[in-house]
């Protein structure tokens, strides 16, 4: 048996390419973007009510890491790339139908367009269903996860001084909160777990139209080198 679905919307992120994006939502607080519905639920009528709505959970297609062949087992980013669990253990993109689900903040609804922040949105994600955070059913207190327990604990980010310059000109271009964003993003440490960042070596994110560069002086620790439009 097989089911189609098709998007009700695409979401117009400040995530240009997968690295650097936050393992999970509400990571970064900073990251926003626009989820532009398509018809016909581009109509008033099918966003009546959700202005009462903080939060709302979204459906969406991983759509840039689809695979034809599932896989069982995959390799978490966060237990360091080398250990293998079972797929359904797992949030990873490499997922049987290639679906993904996160609990978004809903800053603004108008007919066509949710305002959204705290994404872990690839820019043109195909987004198939919109459903209101329910607090006494979505959050329970005695839950558990003996995998991810934790949000990881965020490591420090320094700036020099002409990328913190650079940033803050370009957040006033765009309206963004690119310094907030940057920090929040890369205090996340992108850098897959398996590899040791070498201080000359040099790593790169574009966020919004600006290309992001930093180095790890050491373990632990960035420094953000530049921030140059893209
Ligand atoms: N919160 C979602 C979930 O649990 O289903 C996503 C978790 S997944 C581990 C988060 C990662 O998905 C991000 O770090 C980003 O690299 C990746 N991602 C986000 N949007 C994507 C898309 N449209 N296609 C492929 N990968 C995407």
């Amino acid at each position: 048996m097989s089911y189609s679905v098709t998007p009700i919307g695409f979401v117009r992120s400040c995530f240009k390419e997968k690295f650097a994006i936050p393992r999970q939502p509400q990571l970064a607080p900073a990251a926003r973007g626009v989820l532009e519905l398509v018809a016909p639920f581009d109509q008033a009528e099918a966003v009546q009510g959700l202005e009462q709505v903080s939060h709302v959970w979204l459906l969406f297609i991983f759509h840039q890491a689809l695979e034809d062949k599932p896989r069982l087992k995959v390799r978490p980013p966060r237990l360091g790339g080398n250990q293998s669990l079972g797929v359904f253990a797992t949030r990873s993109t490499h997922r049987p139908n290639g679906i993904g689900q996160s609990v978004v903040r809903l800053d603004k609804v108008e007919p066509g367009r949710l305002w959204l922040s705290g994404i872990d949105l690839l820019d043109g994600t195909p987004v198939l269903d919109i459903k209101p955070y329910v607090p006494y059913a979505d959050c329970l207190a005695g839950a558990h996860n003996g995998i991810a327990e934790q949000a990881p604990a965020p490591i420090t980010v320094d700036w020099s001084t002409t990328a913190l310059a650079e940033a803050q000109a370009h957040g006033e271009r765009l309206g963004e909160p690119l310094v907030a964003l940057i920090e929040q993003c890369l205090a996340q440490d992108p850098r897959p777990a398996y590899q040791q960042p070498e201080p000359a070596r040099r790593y790169g994110a574009r966020l919004w139209d600006v290309d992001v560069r930093w180095h790890y002086p050491e373990t632990g620790r960035i420094t953000v080198l530049e921030v140059t439009p893209a």
